[in-house]
């Protein structure tokens, strides 16, 4: 039996174990909360039973026994992954199939921006900041994009005014062969086959390539499209929306998160785990979104599991895995275009919680250069 088949068969009967406990002690989540998508967990008493049975059948009493494998990233450092996560027991609790997906990180472009404004202390010079996004491929659904980066449509969007001002302010460049429909089909996936694209948030360094997707539904957060249709001509640009970028048929394609795809996350099941809600984007637990709102309204980061473990895609609310773990937040400037300034503080702590309750987590921004080095293409394996 391999490892993951192994670690899969103790999930399910850890489940099934937490499911019994419920069902003796009469639940504390009425059937009600249930259907509305509440994770069924009681009192902690119950939740430390249950971890109690889960350790015991890996045939150990400590938590602190989880084996840890090293894993020797190409670069200078060398990465700790625990082979099980205290996160799992979040997948466990909803109880749902939850397959681990593949991920893999390619970049569509990129930016300028002098360092200062994308991360506090940063210096003087420009930097380069490429615009990344991923193909999650999922046993059963294939595969899955979570972004595009930009594409040509982006040039022919920001040609007229008052749209070229986005161009202005943020130098891109871009060239033939890296928009996501080609990168992907130099990787041997073709662009039709990507039926699915979730959209972390309207922005055009996020949407550019949608065009280029002509069998993609798209799955966001209402709120993330809603707030962009409000705005207007410099308005719009101002927020780093270019309606232009969605496709004609965008509405027809549109899949919002639905109401029942919410599941709420007790405190009890994770206390160190900064999110309340999480919501179930295909139904059967492998991708999670997460609200990260403040970057721009309605944003999600995407929560999903490898064979390699758990993984956040967390879109714009960091710039780079520097800035969360060195609590470095982008400068005030870099607020012009955020809706929401609080939301985003609010958001930017929980991603550093995270990484400190989570060790073995990894965070992966959109704009962060040590995640395009290291897992871009044929980087190390996520
Ligand atoms: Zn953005």
């Amino acid at each position: 039996m391999s490892k993951i088949e192994k670690e899969r068969q103790t999930a399910a009967s850890a489940s099934s174990a937490s499911s019994s406990v419920r069902g003796a002690s009469g639940s504390a989540a009425s059937s009600d909360s249930a259907s509305a998508g509440r994770v069924p967990v009681e009192r902690e008493t119950n939740v430390q039973q249950s971890n109690e049975r889960e350790v015991n059948e890996k045939g150990s009493n400590k938590r602190e026994d989880a084996r840890i494998v090293r894993i020797e990233d190409p670069q200078t450092e060398t990465a700790t992954k625990r082979d099980r996560s205290e996160l799992d027991r979040l997948w466990e609790a909803i109880g749902r199939s939850a397959p681990r997906v593949k991920l893999r990180v390619f970049s569509a472009g990129s930016c300028t921006h002098p360092e200062w404004v994308t991360i506090r202390g940063g210096s003087l010079r420009s930097v380069r900041i490429p615009a990344l996004f991923a193909c999650i491929e999922h046993p059963q659904a294939g595969p899955i994009l979570f972004d595009t980066g930009y594409s040509d449509r982006f040039f022919r969007e920001t040609d007229p005014f008052p749209d070229r001002l986005y161009r202005m302010v943020t130098p891109v460049r871009f060239e033939a062969g890296q928009s996501a429909a080609e990168r992907l089909r130099a990787s041997g996936i073709p662009p039709e086959s990507i039926r699915q694209i979730v959209v972390s948030h309207f922005h055009a360094d996020h949407v550019a390539g949608l065009h280029d997707f002509p069998q993609a539904e798209f799955l966001y957060e209402r709120e993330a499209l809603e707030s962009m249709r409000r705005l207007r001509g410099i308005r719009a640009v101002k927020r780093g929306f270019l309606p232009g970028l969605l496709p004609g048929d965008f509405d027809r394609r549109a899949r919002p998160f639905a109401p029942e795809s919410r599941i709420e996350v007790p405190e009890a099941l994770l206390p160190r785990f900064p999110f309340r809600r999480v919501t179930d984007v295909l139904g059967d637990g492998s991708l999670l979104a997460v609200d990260l709102p403040g970057h721009a309204y309605g944003q999600i980061g995407l929560l999903l599991r490898t064979e390699r473990g758990p993984a956040l895609l967390c879109a714009d609310a960091a710039w780079s895995a520097a800035a969360y773990r060195e609590n470095r937040p982008p400068s005030a400037l870099a607020g012009i275009i955020m809706p929401d300034r609080r939301a985003y503080a609010d958001s930017f702590r929980a991603l550093r919680e995270l990484h400190e309750a989570f060790p073995e987590l990894t965070i992966l921004a959109s704009h962060c250069p040590e995640a395009e080095r290291l897992y871009a293409a044929e980087g190390a394996p996520l």
